[in-house]
């Protein structure tokens, strides 16, 4: 029997005092210029944009537009740093500053997580205790591969590829700078990387410590601006290894732009997990774990579980405790300690998950959502949930990147496969159940590059991730990260 009763009144928040996390540590310049050749430097153009705090919209630091003229030094510094001194250094060598970069991000782990909060929105919460002890994990996992490539891939002689070009998104900024840098390095790959326009700062931290673990110039640059500074990398003719997160769309843009040219290639791209909860499934663990997998982090994870799927039998009670739990949800500030769901990375963002919510609502789905308090100023979603969906509605199958969750039901087993797999994307699921064989039955039917089985959202330098179909191809974590950026 279910301990909450639907006729019971709760309190739409927790009452918690306020535990905002100091920014007294907290070191920021007033603006930051590119990071080339192992030195800051102003842009050609002098152009600049602001980064701003989403949950207060001020401007916390300028970032350097760079331009073409830039990605040119750049990919020039990157080139003469491979050719010369990275793929040269032996591994164990390499392995050395990998470890370094590690140690100092651990260091300094607590400014990194403030600013990551400051600059992005995420609760404090996720950016102390997941991104970036991740981060730092990354760089840690990689170094030990830097002297064991040849048994990674025994008889195949593996070679560096030279220059890596690479584009991430805002949703994990200095994950996926960890996740693109760490491997490239560990394989003797020098980088020229452009973090995305809302979310450069941690990045650019990161080249103070490049600097901190005497990183040999050129070895990494960043360099920030706009989409076509993305741009501008992948199709620059001496890069050869073409890393890109972010969406599918831009996604396409690259596949084809590089279509025809020697550039290695891997997309990791957008996705519309399902989750899927059986009637065998501990329900109050499912229901945490669908708060974990939608509404932390704002729904800003391209593996997020966008859709539930649930077994009808038990539809009416799980929804039931899902509102109970989304009532008592924290929204607001993103350096509570306190806060669950933080603020919306832009308003931009802010005003494609509306749009959604609108979309959901004109389809004809139930809509729910808390009352709880926003704040005034920034940008905010409150978690929102829509049952009755239809498999052919726009916010069952499209990408919202929002704390917005979809809810269909299924009956037996070849259905819920059957919906799950349903979407353009295949890049991640959940599984909830009690049965071993249920799970090993499903995961072998879903075409989802990760299947997480009671559990949701969690991951590790060890294990490969990446998607299929629309969510993109390769791999990235673990020995399938290595081989990514090798000739072997
Ligand atoms: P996005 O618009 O594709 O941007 C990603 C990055 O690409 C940003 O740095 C962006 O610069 C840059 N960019 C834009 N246009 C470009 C172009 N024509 N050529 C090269 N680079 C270009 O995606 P987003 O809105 O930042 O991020 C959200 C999307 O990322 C979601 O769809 C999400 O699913 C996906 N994502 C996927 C994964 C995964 O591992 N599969 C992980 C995280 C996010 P600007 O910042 O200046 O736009
Ligand atoms: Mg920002």
């Amino acid at each position: 029997m279910s301990a909450v009763s639907p006729n019971e009144k709760f309190e739409t928040s927790w009452d918690l005092a306020p535990a905002p996390e100091s920014t007294d540590h907290v070191n920021l310049e007033s603006h930051y210029d590119l990071f080339i050749d192992g030195e800051f430097r102003p842009s050609k153009s002098g152009n600049r944009f602001a980064s701003v705090n989403p949950a207060t919209e001020e401007t916390i630091a300028e970032v350097t537009e760079a331009d073409q003229a830039d990605v040119n030094v750049a990919i020039k510094a990157a080139r003469k740093a491979h050719d010369n001194v990275w793929s040269k250094m032996p591994g164990a060598e390499r392995g050395k500053y990998i470890y370094r970069i590690a140690r100092l991000m651990q260091e300094q782990a607590r400014e990194l997580a403030v600013i990551e909060s400051m600059d992005g929105g995420k609760p404090i919460r996720e950016s102390r205790d997941i991104d970036i002890p991740l981060a730092a994990a990354h760089f840690f996992y990689y170094a030990g591969w830097a002297d064991k490539l040849n048994y990674a891939f025994p008889n195949r002689r593996p070679t560096s590829l030279g220059v890596a070009g690479q584009v991430i998104p805002w949703n994990f900024p200095l994950l996926m700078a960890a996740w693109k840098i760490a491997p490239a390095l560990a394989t003797g790959n020098t980088v020229v990387i452009k973090p995305a326009e809302t979310t450069s700062l941690t990045a650019l931290k990161l080249a103070e410590i490049f600097q901190q673990a005497e990183l040999p110039p050129g070895v990494v640059n960043i360099v920030t601006g706009h989409g076509e500074v993305g741009a501008a990398i992948v199709n620059h003719s001496d890069v050869n290894k073409v890393a890109f997160t972010g969406s599918t769309d831009v996604g396409k843009i690259i596949q084809k732009s590089l279509a025809g040219s020697e550039k290695s290639l891997t997309l990791e791209l957008g996705g519309k997990a399902a989750n899927i909860v059986f009637e065998d499934a501990t329900i109050d663990q499912a229901v945490e774990g669908i708060v974990n997998g939608i509404y932390f982090n704002q729904g800003h994870v391209c593996c997020a579980g966008s859709r539930l799927l649930v077994q009808e039998s038990i539809h009416d009670e799980l929804v039931r405790k899902l509102k109970h739990r989304m009532d008592s949800l924290i929204v607001g500030d993103p350096l509570d300690k306190n806060t669950d769901i933080g603020a919306i990375n832009s308003s931009e963002q802010l005003n494609t998950i509306e749009s959604y919510i609108q979309i959901g609502k004109d389809e004809g789905a139930q809509f729910y959502q808390p009352s709880c308090p926003v704040p005034e100023k920034g940008f905010w979603c409150r978690p929102s949930l829509f049952t009755d969906v239809a498999q052919s509605n726009r916010i069952g199958q499209e990408e919202i990147f929002g704390p917005v969750l979809a809810v269909q039901t299924f009956r037996t087993v070849a259905e819920a496969i059957q919906k799950a797999n349903n979407t353009p994307y295949g890049l991640s699921a959940g599984v909830w159940t009690d049965k071993g064989s249920k799970i090993f039955n499903l995961t072998s039917q879903m075409r989802a590059g990760i299947v997480w089985a009671n559990t949701y959202n969690k991951f590790d330098p060890t294990s490969p991730f990446g998607g299929y179909k629309e969510s993109g191809f390769g791999r990235e974590g673990g020995l399938h990260g290595l081989s990514a950026y090798l000739k072997v």
